[in-house]
């Protein structure tokens, strides 16, 4: 089976954001068709769209043998078990949020999964922990690498910041 290397963007908004973040990160570690490579550092950012509380975000490496719409169901289900609802309001505060960014070289253009994730050139809460991550990383469609992506965006208030539960840009360390 093939495996490919993703990157997918967390961000929470809603109760003990950093407890959200570490439950979801650990949620992923669980799935045995993924294998979490390294995580980021933790950003507090400002919302984008209507007003709500400040978010927290990250973006993890993962490697996964499953097809991306398995993968963003069991995204789903995890956002779900960690309480959130859809009320029908796209931007509103959630306690998690789980997005797909970039899943290899590929582009995914489903109803339901769009990959690249259509925003993330204009994020810098995406685009800045990605380029820990992985500065040098190409866009597909547009071309550009993550870090000239971000050399094109006019500052948005995203501010890196140290944590205490989150496994700081290091590889998540087994605990099975
Ligand atoms: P945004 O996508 O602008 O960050 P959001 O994360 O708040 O907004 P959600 O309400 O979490 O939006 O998701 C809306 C829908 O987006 C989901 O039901 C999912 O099917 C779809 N979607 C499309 N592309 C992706 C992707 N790359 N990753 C995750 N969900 C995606
Ligand atoms: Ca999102
Ligand atoms: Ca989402």
């Amino acid at each position: 089976m093939s495996t490919a290397n993703v990157y997918v963007g967390l961000g929470s908004n809603e109760g003990d954001r950093e407890s959200h973040l570490v439950a979801a990160l650990e949620a992923l570690s669980r799935i045995d068709a993924v294998a979490v490579l390294r995580c980021s550092s933790l950003y507090d950012s400002a919302p984008v769209g209507p007003a709500q509380p400040r978010f927290l975000n990250a973006v993890v490496a993962l490697e996964c043998t499953l097809p991306p719409l398995r993968l963003l169901t069991i995204l789903q289900r995890i956002e779900q078990d960690l309480g959130r609802r859809r009320n029908g309001q796209r931007w509103g505060p959630r306690p998690i949020d789980l997005d797909i960014l970039l899943w290899d070289g590929e582009l995914v253009a489903e109803a339901n999964l769009q990959v690249p994730h259509l925003e993330l050139h204009k994020r810098r809460f995406a685009l800045e922990p990605l380029a820990e991550l992985a500065p040098e990383l190409k866009h597909p469609v547009l071309g550009a690498t993550v870090e000239e992506l971000l050399a094109r965006l006019a500052p948005q208030d995203v501010r890196r910041r140290s944590a205490t539960q989150w496994p700081e840009a290091s590889p998540l360390v087994n605990e099975s």
